[in-house]
């Protein structure tokens, strides 16, 4: 199996592929202002197997694209969707995030949560503002340095890892920069990582490694995701993901 196979074998049975929460993704729809609009179109992109979709989906009046790479994680989405009773308001696509296919103006908000640092934040938020309407709404959740002053070893992984890594003022500039106004900032508080994303994951690895015994990209896979769980662990006051919600302005 190569490696994105992998990924996709251990994240699948996850109800979330990154930290997140449902209580977050209201607190992101209540800085939006969306709830009092009707005939909502938006775009979840990097959806996974569609934790934000099913909410944005129940609480919204909206129709939800849901959009992965992942085919694997789009069909989790259609059963759960069908088992909500939200399947009217879900529609799955399989695609790129650099190469989507919507309209030029035709969405009311594009959501992604945990997702965006795929083709980076600033090429994401360049790339996909077209598809915005006007006063269009973009709230996307991404790695963020909560302080000035950071560990070393912590720096040094992220910088590695993703170079794009910043402080909130600093990705709220390159949202300025590139016509969004910033309306509503949070950070992802530890639960969103610890009891969201990372237990349920740790609780995977011995299936995961049993179904894949022979195969020493798996057992590579689980360490690499344990020293991230360990380093997350030792420095969860420094980093978070932030949670951007902006208002595309005029051109
Ligand atoms: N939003 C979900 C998933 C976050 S994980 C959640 O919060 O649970 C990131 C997701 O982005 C994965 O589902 C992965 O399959 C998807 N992804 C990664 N690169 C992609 C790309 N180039 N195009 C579309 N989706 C991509």
């Amino acid at each position: 199996m190569d490696e994105l196979s992998l990924l996709a074998d251990l994240h699948r049975e996850g109800q979330r592929q990154g930290p997140g929460g449902v209580e977050e993704t209201r607190l992101a729809i209540r800085l939006s202002g969306l709830r009092a609009w009707t005939g909502l179109k938006i775009a979840d992109i990097g959806c996974g197997t569609g934790a934000s979709s099913l909410v944005l989906a129940q609480d919204l009046k909206a129709d939800v694209t849901a959009v992965d790479f992942l085919p694997d994680f789009l069909e989790k989405l259609d059963r759960t969707a069908q088992a909500a009773g939200l399947d009217h308001r879900i529609t799955t696509h399989a695609a790129s995030m650099e190469a989507l296919s919507f309209a030029d103006a035709s969405l009311d908000a594009i959501w992604s949560e945990g997702a965006i640092y795929n083709m980076g934040f600033a090429q994401g938020i360049q790339s996909w503002r077209r598809f915005l309407k006007p006063g269009g709404i973009l709230a996307v959740s991404e790695l963020t340095w909560l302080t000035r002053e950071r560990p070393a070893e912590l720096t040094d992984h992220w910088m590695r890892a993703y170079p794009e890594v910043d402080t909130a003022s600093a990705k709220m500039a390159v949202l300025e920069d590139n016509g969004f106004a910033p309306t509503g900032y949070f950070a992802l508080p530890r639960h969103c990582w610890l009891d969201n994303y990372y237990r349920p994951l740790q609780a995977r690895f011995a299936n995961f490694l049993s179904r894949h015994a022979a195969d020493p990209m798996a057992a590579e896979l689980v360490a690499a995701e344990e020293a991230e769980i360990a380093l997350y662990e030792r420095n969860a006051d420094y980093v978070s993901y932030g949670f951007y919600i902006a208002r595309k302005t005029t051109d």
